[in-house]
């Protein structure tokens, strides 16, 4: 029987809550399968903080390594918002990233066609959207050196090498061969020399995919873009700081926070978790939507384990519970017919899964 080993990482706020949820229907999947899942729990965030004084215990890192995947749910709370920065629980995150080389975030974007009234845009314009973010995670401005800040002034540097700009680049042409075959490289070519260096090398690499189409746009044109027409987009190609703004704006477009997830990847192991935080205003409560982090765990199935078949079986399972109508409180006010749980919402999940 194959094994794989998942680091879970269930972090603060309703990060238990909503991965409890995700391995009710991880076991679902795996019943009755040639495969069965190990899990591993390991502390980061407030909560490690609070147990061990750091919010990335040495121990946690070691055992992702040896992992074949993490699954983590989300850090963060007042509690810790006056720690100094490196004991921030934010800090633990960002490290674990830095500790397993993941470059690429993933942030794929589908609108469900019974959620469309959630969203602040008009229903013609984001019927069908399905697109992919792809941003670089651990280059450009935000780990750029030199930084400084002092009573005068202050500055960052944004820098991107070669090897970072390919190896992104490849990623997000070999994602768009699964999709519609379209990257869209988004810069500020026409202001920055970074930029036009991440151009040249995009177009480099486009040569060895001549199947997927590549174009190009300047980011402020591509955050209007994104609420004027967002179904011209396939996968959109972009660095760190350009990515963390334009893949907040393009989750919007779904409506619900609680039901986007996101997969970073590039080292040995990957980490799958929900693009939202750690909710403290609901925490505790039983009604956070535990969607965002199931879909998570379908990711993982991917891209993994490429257990492609398991990954659809859940992909299905949702948009079926969500087609019957059954909804968390957040999205209660679009199609309901019952407001339910989130243990609730795992277990229909998890029954659909298993009956196929
Ligand atoms: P948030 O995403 O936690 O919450 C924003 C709003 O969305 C809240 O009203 C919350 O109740 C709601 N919400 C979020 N997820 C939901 C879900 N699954 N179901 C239903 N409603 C949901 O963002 P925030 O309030 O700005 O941040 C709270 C804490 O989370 C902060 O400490 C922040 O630093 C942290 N945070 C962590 C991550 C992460 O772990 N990756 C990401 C973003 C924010």
């Amino acid at each position: 029987m194959k094994k794989y080993k998942i680091a879970v990482i269930k972090g603060d706020g309703i990060g238990p809550e909503i991965i409890d949820e995700a391995i009710k229907v991880l076991d679902a999947v795996s019943a009755g399968s040639e495969y069965e899942f190990e899990y591993n729990e390991y502390l980061m965030g407030g909560d490690a903080y609070d147990i061990t004084g750091d919010p990335l215990p040495d121990e946690t890192v070691v055992g992702c390594k040896e992992s074949d995947a993490v699954l983590f749910g989300a850090i963060g709370g007042e509690k810790w918002d006056n720690l100094p920065r490196d004991k921030r629980p934010e800090s633990g995150l960002l490290r674990l990233r830095e500790q397993l080389e993941l470059y690429a975030n993933f942030r794929p974007v589908k609108v469900y066609d019974e959620l469309i009234d959630a969203s602040s845009l008009k229903k013609e314009v984001i019927e069908g959207v399905d697109l992919l973010v792809m941003r670089e995670l651990t280059g450009g401005i935000y780990f750029g050196k030199p930084r400084q800040k002092n009573e005068d002034s202050a500055f960052n540097t944004m820098i991107y090498t070669k090897d970072e700009v390919v190896r992104i680049a490849k990623m997000a042409f070999e994602a768009a061969l699964k999709r519609d075959k379209k990257v869209c490289s988004v810069d500020k070519a026409n202001v920055l020399e970074v930029s036009q260096f991440w151009r040249d090398v995009v177009i480099e690499v486009a040569k060895g995919y001549p199947e997927v189409t590549l174009t190009h746009m300047y980011v402020d044109n591509a955050a209007m873009q994104l609420v004027r027409d967002p179904k011209q987009f396939d996968v959109i190609l972009t660095g760190n700081i350009f990515g963390d703004i334009l893949s907040d704006e393009a989750s919007m477009i779904s409506g619900s926070i609680g039901l986007l997830p996101s997969a970073s990847v590039g080292g040995s192991v990957g980490l799958y978790e929900p693009i939202h935080g750690s909710a403290p205003d609901i925490a505790g409560q039983g009604i956070a939507n535990p969607i965002a982090t199931i879909s998570s765990a379908s990711l993982m199935l991917r891209f993994a384990f490429g257990e492609e078949k398991a990954a659809d079986k859940i992909d299905r399972a949702i948009t079926k519970l969500l087609d019957e109508g059954y909804r968390t409180k957040d999205i209660s006010s679009y199609g309901a017919k019952e407001v339910c749980s989130t243990t609730e919402i795992g277990s229909i999940i998890a029954d659909y899964v298993s009956k196929g």
